[in-house]
Parts: C-alpha cells; sequence; structure tokens
C-alpha cells in the first residue's frame, strides 16, 4: 500500500562536472523505487550521442523565450549562454500520478523551485574536492577552453550555494553517491509528515476521540 499518494520531487543539484548525470543514471539503475526522469528543455546544442527526447529536448532560444513567457517551465536558468528549464505540466502530471521525480538541473534553478515547491527534496551533489571538479570539467574535451573555464567559475560560485540543500551527498565514487541518494529517498517516505494523514484517515473514529 501507498502511504503518501503523491510522488515525491526529487531535486538533484550541484556544479556542472560533478558527476549529477552519471550519479542519477546509476540510481535509476537500482532495484526497488519507482523514480522517473524529468526530461529538460535546452538550448544548447546536441552532443555527440545525445538524442532529442532522451537526454535533452533541444528547442531553439525563441520556442524557449515563447515558453517562458506563457509561464510553462517550472524553473529555468541561463547557464553559459543556453537556456535550461524544466517543463511544468509533465512534472505535476507524474507527481500527481503519485509517481517519485528526479530533477537534474543546477543550482538556480534549484533555488527556483525551493521557492515554488516547499515539500520538494534537495541533494546537493558535491565533488570530494575542488581539483577533482576542475579536473573534470577540463578532460572532458567536448567544449572549447573559453566555455570550461566559465563552467568552473561557475562552478565554484555554486559551491558556496551547497548550504541551502536539505543533503549534501559526496560523489566520491558513483556507487556511493547513489546508494546515499536512495536512502535518502527511504528515509523521507517514512517521515511522519508525509504518513500521517493517511493513519489519521485509517483510524477516524480514535482520532476524532483524541481531539
Ligand atoms: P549540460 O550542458 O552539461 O548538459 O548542463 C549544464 C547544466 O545545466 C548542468 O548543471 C545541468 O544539471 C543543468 N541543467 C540541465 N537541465 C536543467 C534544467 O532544466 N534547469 C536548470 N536550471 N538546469 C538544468
Amino acid at each position: 500500500m501507498k502511504l503518501d499518494e503523491r510522488g515525491l520531487l526529487i531535486v538533484l543539484s550541484g556544479p556542472s562536472g560533478v558527476g549529477k548525470g552519471t550519479v542519477r543514471e546509476a540510481l535509476f539503475k537500482m532495484p526497488g523505487h519507482d523514480l522517473v526522469y524529468s526530461i529538460s528543455m535546452t538550448t544548447r546544442q546536441p552532443r555527440d550521442g545525445e538524442v532529442n527526447g532522451r537526454e535533452y529536448l533541444f528547442i531553439s532560444r525563441d520556442e524557449f523565450q515563447e515558453r517562458i513567457r506563457q509561464n510553462k517551465f517550472l524553473e529555468y536558468a541561463e547557464f553559459v549562454n543556453n537556456y535550461y528549464g524544466t517543463p511544468f505540466d509533465t512534472i505535476e502530471q507524474q507527481l500527481s500520478e503519485g509517481k517519485e521525480v528526479v530533477l537534474e538541473i543546477e543550482v538556480n534553478g534549484a533555488l527556483q523551485v525551493r521557492e515554488k515547491m516547499k515539500e520538494a527534496i534537495f541533494i546537493f551533489i558535491a565533488p570530494p574536492t575542488m581539483e577533482d571538479l576542475y579536473h573534470r570539467l577540463r578532460s572532458r574535451g567536448t567544449e572549447s577552453p573559453e566555455i570550461v573555464e566559465a563552467r568552473c567559475e561557475k562552478a565554484r560560485r555554486e559551491i558556496e550555494l551547497a548550504y541551502l540543500y536539505d543533503y549534501i551527498v559526496v560523489n566520491d565514487t558513483v556507487e556511493n553517491a547513489a546508494d546515499k541518494v536512495i536512502a535518502i529517498i527511504r528515509a523521507e517516505h517514512a517521515k511522519t509528515e508525509r504518513t500521517i494523514a493517511t493513519y489519521r484517515k485509517m483510524f477516524p473514529k480514535e482520532n476524532n476521540e483524541r481531539k
């Protein structure tokens, strides 16, 4: 029996290059959960191997701005000259079906979700060290040196905001990090505030007598 009927919104965030995507992939491979991934929209060009509708929905700047005007994003941010955003309708639908929706987004977007969806769970994926992070960003080899340096600078500023999150998970190994995220989700499900209403519905009489 599912006690808490509305699904959880899980926001995985953290600096570019920290390995959020890899942690998320490992998470989805783990057994015993019902997670769905929210596919973001972006104006950046697909990288080699990326497929429209799988990693992202790749749209033009004009289309993106039109969607902003129509209030169609739960959150969006401009990140190193491109827009990224979370489509609102899909998420609302999935949450109301009781699905666990995972967002993998950068820090500014996460802060907007914090404002709009108080019940969401905010997990900051952190690098073991800054050197480790810079090394990963520089060795990715998919972007120009200027873009890589912009991402390093942005990462440093993003890490300063980790204190705003509910949890910080260090990505020392992908398996460890994914394990911790699953443990957090399980614990969040067991929180009294998420389950008590259902128990009260099960025992309405006793509950009324207590009042
Ligand atoms: P990349 O270009 O490396 O795929 O993503 C750049 C950054 O944008 C990453 O930190 C990624 O998590 C973030 N991102 C991806 N989708 C979204 C989104 O929908 N909203 C926001 N705010 N950030 C996103």
